[in-house]
């Protein structure tokens, strides 16, 4: 037997074939909640479009670490042996939705992997470089890209113009006019970080990194002739080609290496080893391999798993770090904001997205679609004296801080002769209050810590007000034991 159809709320519905109409020629009727129901979901169920990297596909797999770069890094994913699962997810740049998978255009190689230490996300391009290194560019570059306003068409005037006054962009330019500017299929063609990292070792010290992925199987790439004739016959033709080859068992890999740049290299070097638009030349830094990369799954569901992905540089873990990388550093911030408006404040907790590996313990809360929660006995705030998590320096990456001038610092402020936390609320109980204000504040403080301040944090309370004034906190903690002394009684 078939299992009915439901509502969202789990009811059996009445009917799949006729709305409810007052007479068989009557109009439809607003009670039949399942027909409103099911036209108003149709019409929520796409989310916004990425602005970027729209068209994409994806799968999962994972990375077995085949060296030894321990020395470089102390990140639990690349350690000897490590087994770490991932996802992965490929794109064009400017095409929407729906376009073609041929078109020229770079391709994006966002990888994340869910490590132990929470997940760490490299969303890398098919080029180990880009078309602008500041990010106060990117609108600007993105929109001559995409479509003039007027007529809604894509515009080469508009992209040779930007190019052209950007000659930054030459490098990149010249990749995607290249061979490589059209790979054959998602599974033939190589992967970059493009970025430069940081990779910090266990005893501390600091190195700058590039990533690249080589394919296993081959770099292949489609001529401008067969892509554009692709692109009539098949616009899904990468994402069909990706599916299919790991549904047969045929799994793509890549093997993963890495530059490693001494810091104190990175000064002198021929090229500014943080621009995003210079590559680091082999023959300076030559690959180190460090592992073995497959998609072996493809998602249950395209939606759920690919479109909902969210990937962001701004997730890194310890052992790995940012750099001076403008581009980087500018797509810290913008990546995990597109996600906030694409998907919804809470998209961390969307299945592709969660910690699988790793706990999470953030003290965020609520928003819109939130399902998981935390200890109801666990406090929503911090610090606070009840056992909630608290950031431990030692566990966290601190791979926001690099050694340059000016220093990157956590620091409290700078403490001048007279500062102090408790000298100016004393100077105003002593010098500027009158006895009359001093004896409301008390009662004011008295009342409210009666409302239902209890141990430990009682006697911190008394200490605090001695601090502010040893006069003032003597009577706070009179007043306060008197009114719970008549309470018992
Ligand atoms: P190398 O001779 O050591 O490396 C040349 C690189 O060019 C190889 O990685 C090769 O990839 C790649 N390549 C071959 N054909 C093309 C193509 N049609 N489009 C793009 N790349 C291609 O030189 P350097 O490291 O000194 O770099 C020289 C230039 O090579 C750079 O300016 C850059 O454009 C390009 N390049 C450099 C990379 C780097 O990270 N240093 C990475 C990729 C390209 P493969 O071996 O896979 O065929």
């Amino acid at each position: 037997m078939t299992k009915p159809t439901t509502t969202n709320t789990g009811i059996p519905v009445e009917s799949d074939n006729e709305s409810l109409t007052a007479g068989a020629q009557g109009p439809i009727l607003l009670h039949d909640h399942y027909l409103i129901e099911k036209l108003a979901h149709f019409n929520r169920e796409r989310v916004p479009e990425r602005i970027v990297h729209a068209k994409g596909s994806g799968a999962y797999g994972e990375l077995v670490v085949t060296n030894d770069v321990s020395r470089y890094t102390k990140a639990k994913l690349f350690q000897p042996g490590a087994r770490t699962e991932s996802l992965a997810r490929f794109s064009t740049v400017a095409g929407e939705q729906g376009s073609p998978d041929t078109w020229r255009d770079p391709r994006g190689f966002a990888v994340k992997f869910y490590t132990e230490d929470g997940n760490y996300d490299l969303v890398g391009n098919n080029t180990p470089i880009f078309f602008i290194k500041d990010p106060i560019k990117f609108p600007d570059f993105i929109r001559s890209q995409k479509r003039l306003p007027g007529n809604g068409l894509r515009d080469h005037n508009m992209q040779w113009d930007f190019w052209t006054l950007r000659p930054e962009s030459a490098h990149q330019v010249t990749w995607l006019m290249g061979d490589r500017g059209i790979p054959k299929t998602y599974r033939h063609m190589n992967g970059y970080g493009s970025h430069t990292y940081q990779w910090i070792n266990a005893a501390g010290q600091r190195f700058w990194v590039k990533y690249h992925f080589k394919t296993d199987q081959g770099i292949e790439f489609l001529t401008q002739a067969d892509a554009d004739r692709i692109a009539g016959e098949d616009a899904d033709y990468h994402r069909k080609d990706l599916w299919e080859a790991i549904e047969r068992g045929d799994f793509p890999s890549w093997t993963v290496y890495v530059q490693v740049m001494p810091v104190a290299e990175a000064e002198g070097y021929r090229f500014n080893p943080f621009d995003l638009t210079k590559v680091w030349s082999h023959k300076d830094y030559p690959l180190i391999e460090v592992g073995k990369w497959t998609l072996n799954r493809n998602p249950a569901n395209y939606f759920v798993d690919i479109e909902q992905a969210a990937f962001e540089p701004s997730n890194v873990v310890p052992g790995i770090g940012f750099s001076p990388d403008k581009m980087l550093l500018g797509r810290v911030f913008a990546y995990a904001d597109a996600h906030r408006y694409r998907i919804g404040t809470n998209y961390a907790q969307l299945p592709p997205n969660q910690a699988r590996a790793a706990e999470v313990n953030s003290y965020s809360k609520e928003g819109a679609m939130r399902y998981h929660y935390n200890d109801p006995n666990v406090p929503v705030y911090a610090p606070n004296s009840f056992g909630g998590p608290h950031a431990d320096p030692e566990r966290a990456p601190d791979g926001g801080i690099w050694d340059f001038d000016p220093t990157i610092v956590r620091a409290g402020y700078i403490q001048h002769a007279e500062d102090g936390d408790f000298t100016q609320a004393g100077t105003l109980v002593r010098e500027v209050l009158d006895e009359a204000q001093r004896e409301r504040l008390v009662n004011n403080i008295v009342g409210h810590v009666l409302g239902g301040v209890r141990e430990p944090v009682l006697s911190r309370v008394f200490e605090y007000w001695k601090n502010v004034d040893t006069d003032l906190g003597k009577r706070v903690e009179e007043g306060v034991r008197a009114g719970l002394e008549s309470s018992k009684g």
